[in-house]
């Protein structure tokens, strides 16, 4: 079978493999539709110190099951499935605590083993969620980058009325844009510095979009709020530097949610996290978020496939991968559609 191989940083094809088999606990997904994410581009550019190679990556996937192994109960084939790619042992600290996503050894489907960009992927049937019936495979291979939206969102402890400032216009911040909406934050501003990202910001209900690159950001936010700031800001453009102008951004007891994994420090300002009492919270993956998620998607509250600009068949995923690595501003997901 096919699979989408990467053997070292900027070395990857598609490459004949040998179908996986369900182990026990395990099935085994015919995959339909995969998403390319940010970290896969990591990967094939070895800034992913988790990977070992050869390694098929892919954690944003959906299919059609098509074989369950010994012990497997809840799972059938045939089943139309979306995998949760967090992988916790559920014996360690945060584990016990209820924070898997963090586990200290924890997996990821596509990180550290094989995910989704292959015909055929052997998952642990626990991380399998049915899809609501009316939901497509293509939708459902973007249930995963809403956990991440859902995630950071919950890790931020919203209260109604907040406004929400998001750093960035990516598919990550246009999933936390889509999901602030969805759960009631009708004041989303999002900044970026690529035009085009912001236009489809504000087609999906920014209120106010700010180029950084021909305004002065800190001054706009701190017009639109009365001086006030902003009580919810997500970082999702992962830019380390930007921090101290987020810690000035929040309003007094304002929650800030950090998403990059960025080894560079970043300046922390003492006087501006204890003056206002900030919190600031890390968010990693997602934390047993795949079923709101569908939830929402099949309540249409969401919409998944605005975030696609290109759909390419399975032979032409080097493609997709030239576009994210040369074109970003022409690109947000790159959906592959592998078997459906
Ligand atoms: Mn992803
Ligand atoms: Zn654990």
């Amino acid at each position: 079978m096919k699979a989408f191989q990467v053997n070292a940083p900027l070395d990857y094809r598609l490459a004949e493999v040998e179908a996986p088999r369900a182990a026990p606990g395990e099935a085994l997904v015919r995959v339909a539709f995969a998403g390319i994410c940010g970290s896969d581009m990591h990967i094939i550019h070895g800034d992913n110190a988790f990977v070992r190679f050869p390694r098929i990556t892919g954690h944003e996937f959906a299919g059609v099951v098509e074989a369950v192994g010994e012990g497997v109960e809840d799972i059938a084939v045939g089943d139309r499935v979306c995998i949760d790619p967090v992988i916790s042992c559920g014996h360690c600290y945060p584990c016990r605590i209820g924070r898997p996503n963090v586990c200290t050894a924890l997996e990821v489907i596509g990180v550290h083993r094989d995910g989704g960009f292959e015909e055929r992927v052997a998952v642990p049937a626990a991380n399998l969620h049915h899809l609501p019936e009316h939901l497509g495979l293509d939708a459902a291979a973007l249930v995963e980058p809403y956990t991440i939206a859902a995630n950071v969102l919950d890790r931020m402890q919203p209260h109604p009325g907040d406004r929400l400032l998001v750093f960035g216009a990516g598919v990550i911040g246009l999933t936390i844009l889509q999901m602030a909406r969805a759960k009631g934050i009708e004041e989303v501003i999002v900044t970026d510095v690529i035009d085009e990202r912001l236009a489809v910001a504000q087609e999906l209900g920014a209120r106010h979009v700010l180029n950084g690159r021909d305004r002065d950001v800190e001054q706009a936010v701190l017009e639109l709020t009365e001086g006030e700031g902003v009580p919810l800001i997500a970082d999702a453009a992962c830019v380390p530097a930007l921090l101290p102008q987020m810690l000035r951004l929040a309003s007094p007891a304002g929650r800030i949610g950090l998403l990059g994994f960025s080894p560079a420090p970043s300046d922390l300002v003492q006087l501006e996290v204890i003056k206002k009492e900030l919190t600031l919270v890390g968010s990693r993956l997602n934390n047993r978020k795949f079923p709101e998620v569908l939830e929402l998607m099949a309540a249409g509250r969401l919409d998944p496939l605005a975030l696609v600009s290109h759909r390419l068949p399975f032979d032409e995923m080097p493609d997709g991968i030239e576009i994210l690595d040369h074109h970003p501003e022409q690109a947000r997901k790159v959906l592959i559609q592998i078997g459906a």
